[in-house]
């Protein structure tokens, strides 16, 4: 086996575990829980269009037509979101997920079927076993997310043609990046574009089943040309993350992937400053 392999194995079993133990910590407070779902909220961003949360680090998006509605991302699955979209909307809802990680899937258990990138299916039944620990040490008061969620994968239909919800159609791009199935969606009408992790404020991040950098650099490229002047909506972040920062972004990764000093288990580039880091937990990416 590889060196590089091994360290992420090892790593993902070192998230594993320290998310159980927090889990765990976190069990002993039902005020950690009251405080930690108290911060989700729902915001209209656009016409028919909505950032909704419940709990408190991860955002998902709700995009509304006049057939049905797209969710995309279900968050940690601390607080009840399947609830939250149901008091914006009452029309049939349609899950996505934009990668296969905690604040993505964590909340899919509250729905019935789950999409997402073909290539993250697998990590994605990884991430929400370890997931559904979390919520489970959370004790009672947020959503039934016991079952297991079903993931689909998305089809290349739905990745040619996009979505179409009633008035206008959500599209899907494939976006080999920060996970190899990451997809991000574009509301063309709306300009509203929601990319997950693959442009985050937390700097660019290289988990377990990352693209290697180059191809995350043509990746993003790519994306950036076509959501053209969208507003950017990510997973960790409750406003729209400027264009010259998804720009600076796309600079530090093509510098990072052109050089050789990304060599270590982690490593830290940029400044906090500019709200700009690398982090990589690969020897290989
Ligand atoms: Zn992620």
């Amino acid at each position: 086996m590889k060196k590089g392999k091994i360290s992420k194995i090892a790593i993902l079993q070192g998230v594993g575990t320290l998310a159980f133990e927090a889990g765990k910590k976190a069990a002993s407070s039902q005020f950690v829980h009251d405080k930690v779902v108290a911060f989700g909220s729902s915001r209209k961003i656009a016409e028919d269009t909505y950032r909704v949360s419940s709990d408190l680090l991860f955002q998902s998006y709700l995009f509304v037509g006049t057939k049905k509605a797209l969710l995309v991302d279900t968050g940690l699955g601390i607080g009840d979101l399947s609830d939250k979209v149901k008091e914006i909307t009452d029309k049939p809802v349609e899950v996505y997920c934009t990668h296969s990680h905690f604040g993505a899937t964590g909340g899919a258990g509250q729905f019935d079927n789950v999409r997402i990138g073909k290539a993250d299916i697998k990590s994605a039944r990884i991430y929400s076993f370890i997931t559904r620990h979390i919520v489970d040490a959370f004790g009672k008061g947020g959503a039934d997310t016991g079952k297991a969620p079903t993931f689909i994968a998305v089809t290349d239909r739905e990745l040619n043609g996009g979505i179409d919800i009633g008035g206008r159609t959500i599209k899907l791009f494939a976006v080999p990046s920060h996970t190899y199935g990451s997809i991000c969606f574009l509301d063309e009408k709306n300009k509203v574009a929601a990319v997950g992790d693959v442009i985050s404020p937390l700097g660019i991040q290289i988990l377990p089943f990352a693209a290697p950098l180059s191809s995350y650099a043509a990746a993003l490229d790519g994306l950036l040309r076509k959501i053209g002047e969208a507003k950017i909506y990510c997973s960790y972040f409750p406003r729209a993350l400027s264009r010259d920062y998804a720009k600076k972004y796309l600079d530090m990764m093509r510098e990072v992937s052109e050089s050789s000093t990304h060599s270590g288990l982690l490593t830290f580039r940029g400044s906090l400053k500019d709200r700009m880091m690398m982090l990589t937990f690969s020897s290989k990416t």
